[in-house]
């Protein structure tokens, strides 16, 4: 194994590499994993990359990801692939790009926004610049950046 941390070869699951330094725990509450769900998990961090200078990894045993999650985990780790295992070989390698739009993920920071006081309206962002991530409240067209994400998803 290239990374000595991770001991054990997932069996069934998913490992979400490439994911930028430091940012693994966002992908972590992305997911919802708090870590008494009873997975197992390996989380590393920072270690040496070729493709970046620095990476974060997870493998959770026995989860697949949603493309919701698969979404969420974009905008704020751009440059993550995923990898779905299923008897310890990678069936699938995921690299996803930005959506053009997101649907119904986040929350408009404008509060008199109409998605924010009509419970029928979707919130829906388009995407404005990638990097920097730039989203646009389809709406109100209100801003928001890749921080307002990453603040919206620790909150
Ligand atoms: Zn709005």
């Amino acid at each position: 194994m290239k990374n000595g941390l991770i001991v054990s070869k997932l069996k069934n699951g998913t490992v979400i590499d490439h994911i930028p330094a430091g940012r693994a725990l966002a992908v972590l509450k992305v997911l919802g994993i708090k870590g008494n769900e009873g997975n197992r998990v390996a989380l590393v961090m920072n270690v040496e990359s070729k493709k970046m200078q620095r990476k974060d990894i997870v493998k959770i045993d026995g989860r697949s990801i949603t493309e919701k999650e698969a979404q969420l985990i974009t905008l704020i780790a751009p440059t993550a692939t995923i990898n779905i295992v299923k008897d310890y070989e990678v069936i699938e390698k995921r690299k996803l790009d930005i959506p053009e739009k997101v649907e119904g993920l986040l929350k408009c920071p404008n509060p008199s926004c109409i998605t924010n006081n009509d419970i029928e309206a979707k919130s829906r962002f388009i995407k404005e610049s990638k990097s920097p991530l730039i989203l646009k409240c389809d709406y109100c067209e209100t801003y928001i950046t890749e921080e307002d994400v990453l603040r919206q998803i620790l909150s």
